[in-house]
């Protein structure tokens, strides 16, 4: 298949069917289909994809109940079975509902092929199959009425259960409760607002609305900035004892040897706050930085040494805080720029850190100490997560200080904190399929044209998001933290809108939040040496 004709590839949030895995899916799956058969010399097909695309994206969560597929009729291994399926114009989109696959539009134009319609189409589906079709995992999507709901009211419950309330013709309720399929520790469901003996208990006035019944018996209503799906969701995503399912599973096939490494291997628990960012974290992944990852080199030379260089120039100059790390970095650089080699033993470069630590006092501590990196059990978050809050902390630093470069090396990039991050992720991190991918991003997705402190922070910023949403729902996604768009409505209720039913981020309002959580003045000194 020539490169011009994957209108989508395995990095779309949608899954790619074949010749033989077409049948398949259409007819033994468990779960329903919405399958674009399209063709990829089609002009409307390639203007469409991203849609396509942006709608698999939306819609990822559901994939228990509903998945999201694409068929490719232009391929010649193809053709018989689009013949079968008679598909006779580009795209066509068929549903497949358990019990039968159904022609839902042929070539639908203008809003039937918008987002918000096929979404809302997805949910009409899910709701109006019989006892028999209904997908394995299908939520149930219908409204509860005051005599089902009322009762639950002042009961204990081991979960969480949301009550939303809206009127008939919202989608927002079902939405979220598809949005939180793949979560345990909570029980969505949807009320109706001609319900008055509910609303009245309830004390409910503004819709859509969602009332929260704690576990312990309590049940309040949940604030919200604004009463959007994205906000719903992200906000019930969080609530304590909610988690992802993926990684029950693991403890449940294997309990004692999880209870045994929990036990054996957790450092202690350190209450932090999310809106706030931990020098802690930061000095943590500077010690792993240059003890560990960078001393599996035993020495550096060419590209590796003129990398490093920069790294540390990076340092001394944007480092927040003008403490101990600073002086240290300074004093390397100095030191570096002073050597005439042409390749350096690394452990001239720790022998270096080390007797200035003893000079200077404390410095990198003796041990990791993750704070707002913790993760929920060994493994999860840790050195990436403070990489990333590292060079998030640069960036903002150099927006706010842009003339911090002059007279070093780095003062003609245009993107130094990228350029040099993108040359660290490259050479030293540790996780070679993670410096493939983000080197991949940076070569193709306007990396190259980013000429101020404000794209930069934006690119990274945007970037990152990616790698979460590629990342969700994956091994290395903490069930405690798990990956989505960020920040969320709890930091950053400013940061969300909805554009034409879809949840869009005002860009300008991240910025000022970037610059703001990502600055000096809320590093926090808690929990550091
Ligand atoms: P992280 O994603 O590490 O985020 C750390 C913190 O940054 C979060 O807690 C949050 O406070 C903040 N944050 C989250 N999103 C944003 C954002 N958009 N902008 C600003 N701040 C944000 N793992 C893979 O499996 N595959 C990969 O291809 C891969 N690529 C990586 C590329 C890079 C450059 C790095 C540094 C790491 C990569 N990783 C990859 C690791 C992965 O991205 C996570 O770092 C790791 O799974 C830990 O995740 P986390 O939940 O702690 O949050």
């Amino acid at each position: 298949q020539c490169a011009a004709a994957r209108l989508y590839t395995e990095q779309d949030p949608l899954v790619i069917l074949t010749r033989d895995s077409l049948q398949a899916t259409l007819t033994d799956s468990t779960s329903a289909w919405l399958v674009q058969f399209y063709s990829s010399w089609c002009g409307h097909c390639i203007q469409y994809s991203g849609t396509w695309k942006a709608l698999a994206r939306d819609v990822r969560d559901w994939q228990g109940a509903m998945g999201v597929a694409v068929f490719d009729c232009a391929l010649e291994d193809n053709f018989d079975l689009c013949r079968e399926y008679s598909i006779k114009f580009y795209p066509t989109f068929k549903v497949r509902a358990l019990a039968h696959v159904c022609v839902y539009g042929v070539r639908p134009a203008g809003g039937d092929r918008e987002i918000p319609s096929v979404r809302q189409l997805m949910v009409n589906i899910l709701q109006n199959h019989t006892t028999e079709e209904r997908p394995n995992q299908c939520p149930e999507l219908r409204p509860y009425s005051s005599v089902e709901l009322l009762p639950l009211l002042g009961q204990k419950s081991d979960h969480f259960t949301a009550v939303i309330v809206e009127e008939p013709q919202s989608f927002t309720g079902r939405e979220v409760i598809l949005d939180l399929l793949p979560y345990s520790g909570l029980d969505v469901r949807r009320a109706l607002s001609s319900d008055r003996p509910l609303l009245d208990t309830l004390g409910i006035t503004a819709l859509p609305s969602v009332h929260l019944l704690h576990p312990n018996g309590s049940h309040y209503s949940l604030h919200t900035e604004k009463r959007l799906r994205f906000f719903f969701t992200s906000l019930l995503r969080t609530l304590p004892g909610v988690h992802r399912k993926t990684h029950t599973n693991s403890s449940v096939l294997n309990p004692q040897k999880e209870a045994l490494s929990a036990i054996q291997d957790s450092p202690p628990w350190r209450d932090f706050d999310r809106s706030v960012v931990y020098a802690a974290d930061l000095e943590s992944a500077l010690h792993y930085l240059f003890r560990v990852e960078l001393a599996s080199h035993s020495s550096l030379e060419g590209d590796e040494l003129q990398t490093f260089k920069d790294l540390v120039t990076l340092l001394a100059k944007l480092y927040p805080g003008g403490g101990a790390v600073v002086k240290l970095m300074e004093t390397l650089s100095d030191w570096l720029l002073s050597l005439p080699l042409q390749k350096i033993p690394y452990q001239a470069v720790l022998d270096l850190v080390d007797n200035k630590m003893k000079i200077s006092g404390v410095f990198l501590g003796a041990e990791l100490r993750w704070v707002g990196c913790q993760g929920s059990a060994p493994g999860f978050r840790g050195y990436p997560c403070a990489l990333w809050t590292l060079f998030h902390v640069l960036a903002a630093r150099r927006h706010a200080a842009p003339s911090s470069l002059r007279h070093t090396a780095l003062e003609a990039e245009p993107a130094p904190v990228l350029s040099v991050m993108r040359r660290y992720i490259r050479t030293f991190f540790g996780c070679e399929e993670c410096g493939r991918n983000f080197e991949k991003a940076a070569s193709s997705d306007g990396a190259a044209g980013i000429s101020t402190p404000e794209q930069e922070v934006m690119w990274l910023w945007n970037q990152h998001n990616e790698v979460n949403d590629r990342l969700a729902g994956s091994l290395s996604d903490d069930p405690l933290f798990p990956k989505g768009a960020w920040p969320p409505p709890t930091l950053c209720a400013s940061c969300h809108e909805e554009n034409r039913g879809l949840h869009a981020f005002n860009q300008q309002e991240v910025l000022s939040f970037l610059l703001r959580h990502y600055g000096e003045d809320n590093l926090s000194r808690r929990y550091a040496v």
